[in-house]
């Protein structure tokens, strides 16, 4: 485990404790969080999965090349976040459950936007 926090309200931990190499993208990662937090009144939050290694992205069926591989994603809640609210918090990629941002992404490159059904 990292030592500290990611950032004030995240730990490593449930951030999906990534090694070394993935700490400063999960900390980015983490910053995004915190302000979509504060845009959501400061409402607690507890991502559901963040930096996942190879083995357990296989494991639960992850994109090949998905954000969670480099410590760049986190997955939330139904029901915490909008999609706009999650735009407005400066993700770049963001994966909806009708009007609810449930994958959160800093990826670099161009935006990307989709809809689980
Ligand atoms: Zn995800």
């Amino acid at each position: 485990m990292l030592p500290g926090r990611p950032s004030e309200h995240f730990t490593w931990a449930e951030l999906g404790d990534p090694p070394r190499s993935h700490a400063q993208d999960t900390r980015h990662l983490a910053e995004h969080l915190e302000r979509l937090r504060d845009i959501c009144g400061g409402r607690p939050l507890s991502p559901l999965s963040g930096y996942r290694s190879p083995g357990r992205n296989a494991q639960v069926g992850g994109a090949r090349r998905s954000q969670h591989l480099e410590g760049r994603a986190a997955d939330l809640p139904a029901g915490y976040a909008t999609v706009a609210q999650a735009e407005r918090a400066g993700f770049t990629g963001i994966g909806s459950s009708g009007r609810w941002a449930v994958h959160v992404d800093v990826r670099e490159g161009p935006p990307a936007r989709w809809e689980y059904l």
